[in-house]
């Protein structure tokens, strides 16, 4: 039995239930409510945090503003230094931290460690980022110019985050928006406040040992309120939204209407193609982690499976023995394999869906159903399943958040990549094969359309080296590794003249 108390005293948030922070400083002004924390580990209730109104955003938003005309000054190496000392003090806090994202959101001990690791990770990538905010020289056609371009930090960057990565998601966007001079406010899910809460505290305590003001890294504890207000404040030049598709349509119309910028990092419908060609040991394994990973809860988790017509059998049997050995059960037991869904309304979803895909033609061949008895408690356990579909079933185009995986059987590799690509949503992606022919084609301009395209490996996991994102209705948005550290930041074109003559651009004549 895991002491919760203890874990929340370890991390120094035993005593508060703010609805906004803005630093060191912790409250609750117009506060609109309160929200209880429970776990869907075993449903008690963890604690109770104040929900943020109105007067709790706007000393946010102000704070913001004066934090980033000082932050913006200090140079990107200095900021830099800041977020190696967060990803140290990551490291000192991993247990702690890990253990109360397992028990506040529901995924496995060991994906919740996993998960701090990312965020070490990323603060790592971040600190050597901030002496690499390159931008081009460019010759002129002009004699005695010279051209180049700077990137600027943007100002106050708003995160809205999902559920179930209730503390990477936030790094991500955090660490490189302030590696690039911005400044932060977070509206974390409300699902898992208290994982925010650890976060910003972590994060607080090293900004006071530095000395730095207020505002640099702000927190407000809300459900719709506060994120409507972010979405239409003209204040927040950038919006990186993680979440749902339909959430992510009103946050995308909104801050597309003020010309603010946004990053969308929304639903996935991710499929994974076994080829005739495949090590089919791997892919079992690659296919059940992908599938029954957190639950089904990752944004990449495996949701369909289009299988080479010789070995469909072969390969259903495999993954229906699999099934049948995992352990589904409390997270924090390093035994099982599945924890519970985050909440009741998630498993209405579950069993809402299962129901939808059997009207609609759905062949279950392992059944799902909810989870009763001393262990599940808290409501929130359900069984993963497998069913046989055509991927145009509505329910096979919908990103439904559970242990839900669909069969689909192919002939050619043509066709297993076009029914891969017929969904709306374009987030990760993967074949199994050891044909080189196969796997070039994949990952070709005709293949995949995915903004992440794997062999050999399944589609969830992905490291912060790369640019994580994906297309369609997942938004197009970009995070974490590569160059996405340019959405953080606005280009400046700028070509100074140290000629004494005037001379126009295009050979342009204009005597006066
Ligand atoms: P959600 O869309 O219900 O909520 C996401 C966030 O939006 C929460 O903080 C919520 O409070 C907030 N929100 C709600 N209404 C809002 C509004 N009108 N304006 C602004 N913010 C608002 O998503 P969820 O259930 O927390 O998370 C699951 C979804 O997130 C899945 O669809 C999953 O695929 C997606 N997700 C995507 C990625 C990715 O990187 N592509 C990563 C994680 C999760």
């Amino acid at each position: 039995q895991t002491d919760i108390q203890s874990v929340l005293k370890n991390l120094g948030i035993a005593d508060i239930n703010p609805a906004y922070s803005t630093g060191s400083t912790w409250g609750a002004k117009g506060s609109s409510g309160t929200l209880d924390s429970y776990s869907p580990a075993d449903g008690r209730k963890i604690a109770a945090v104040q929900l943020a109104g109105h007067e709790d955003y706007e000393t946010v938003i102000a704070r913001g503003q004066t934090a980033f005309a000082f932050w913006r000054g200090i140079p990107a190496p200095k900021r830099g230094d800041i977020v190696r000392q967060l990803g140290d003090a990551l490291r000192d806090h991993k247990q702690d931290l890990g253990t109360l994202v397992s028990y506040e959101m529901g995924k496995s001990l060991q994906e919740g460690f996993g998960e701090v690791q990312e965020m070490i990770d990323i603060c790592d990538f971040a600190v050597g980022l901030s002496r690499q905010l390159y931008g081009l020289t460019m010759h002129s056609e002009r004699p005695h110019h010279r051209m180049y371009e700077q990137w600027h930090p943007l100002g106050i960057v708003g995160i809205i985050s999902a559920f179930n990565f209730p503390v990477a998601v936030w790094s991500w966007n955090a660490a490189l928006a302030l590696v690039c001079g911005n400044v932060c406010v977070w509206k974390p899910s409300s699902k898992t406040a208290l994982c925010a809460i650890a976060c910003q505290q972590i994060l607080a305590a090293v900004l006071k040992k530095n000395e730095m003001p207020e505002g640099i890294s702000s927190l407000l504890i809300s459900e719709e309120l506060i994120g409507n207000m972010i979405n239409n404040d003209k204040r927040i030049p950038l919006v990186s939204f993680t979440g749902s598709t339909r959430v992510g349509r009103i946050v995308s119309a909104a801050v597309a209407s003020r010309f603010g910028k946004s990053i969308l990092e929304l639903g996935g419908n991710n499929a994974i193609i076994v080829s005739k060609d495949a090590d089919l040991d791997m892919s079992i394994i690659g296919a059940v982690f992908g599938a029954v990973g957190t639950a089904g809860q990752r944004c990449t988790s495996t949701r369909r499976l289009i299988i080479h017509e010789d070995i469909y059998e072969d390969f259903k049997n495999k993954l229906v023995k699999a099934y049948g050995q995992l352990r589904i059960g409390d997270p924090l037991d390093q035994n099982n394999h599945v924890g519970p869904l985050i909440d009741q309304h998630a498993v209405e979803m579950y069993t809402k869906a299962i129901e939808k895909g059997k009207a609609q033609g759905a062949r279950y061949v392992v059944e799902g159903g909810v989870l009763t008895g001393d262990a599940y408690t808290s409501g929130c356990y359900v069984k993963p399943c497998i069913a046989e579909v055509e991927n145009h079933f509505q329910i096979v185009q919908e990103e439904t958040f559970a242990p839900i995986l669909y069969l689909i059987k192919y002939k050619t590799l043509e066709e297993a990549i076009a029914l891969q690509n017929d969904v709306p949503q374009g987030l990760s992606s993967a074949i199994m094969t050891l044909n080189l022919r196969e796997a070039e084609l994949f990952l070709s301009a005709a293949g995949s359309d995915c903004g992440i395209a794997n062999v050999n490996i399944g589609t969830s996991g992905a490291e912060i080296g790369g640019a994580f994102g994906g297309e369609k209705e997942t938004g197009g948005g970009r995070e974490s590794g590569s160059d996405a550290w340019k959405g953080y930041m606005r280009r400046q074109t700028n070509t100074i003249n140290y000629a004494d003559t005037l001379p126009l651009a295009q050979g342009i004549k204009f005597d006066l």
